[in-house]
């Protein structure tokens, strides 16, 4: 089966790096299934999974939005922030998500309403990613 070199750097360093046969996340305008040979493009990310496919073998990493660049053998995501899944901390998520919850109930600005909703998606993401619910 062909592979893919897969990147996932953050600012604050590599987060993934290794072969996959398929790898599938949301971009801004859908859902992207990338396999070997796929044509070049960039793509703005959605905060959501990045799904590694091998096999039967499937590994999660959740993204906080960014950018995916495809080259024929290479798959690069520079994200703001990405976690594997094993790598979530799902009581800081919980937390975070109640946090935006309460602020989104609080009836701020149209600015703090809309980094709440960020919050709010970013939390849920960890969440989902950590607990596999794709
Ligand atoms: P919080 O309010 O808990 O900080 P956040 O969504 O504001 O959440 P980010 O600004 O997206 O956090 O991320 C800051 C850093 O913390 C990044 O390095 C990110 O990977 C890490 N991070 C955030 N939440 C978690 C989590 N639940 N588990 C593990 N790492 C996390």
């Amino acid at each position: 089966m062909k592979t893919l070199k897969v990147n996932i750097v953050t600012p604050d360093g590599p987060v993934y790096d290794s072969e996959v046969e398929m790898v599938s996340t949301k971009a801004m305008s859908g859902e992207l299934g990338i396999l070997p040979g796929h044509i070049p493009m960039v793509a703005p990310l959605q905060i959501g999974a990045v799904r590694l496919k091998n096999g039967n073998n499937t590994e999660l990493v959740a993204v906080s939005g960014g950018f995916l660049e495809v080259r024929p053998e290479q798959v690069t995501i520079l994200a703001q922030a990405a976690e594997k899944a094993e790598g979530i901390d799902i009581e800081r998520a919980k937390e975070a998500k109640n946090r935006a919850e309460s602020r989104l109930q609080a009836q701020q600005g149209d600015l703090d309403f809309r980094r709440a909703e960020l919050a709010l998606k970013r939390a849920m993401n960890r969440i989902n990613v950590s607990e596999r619910n794709f």
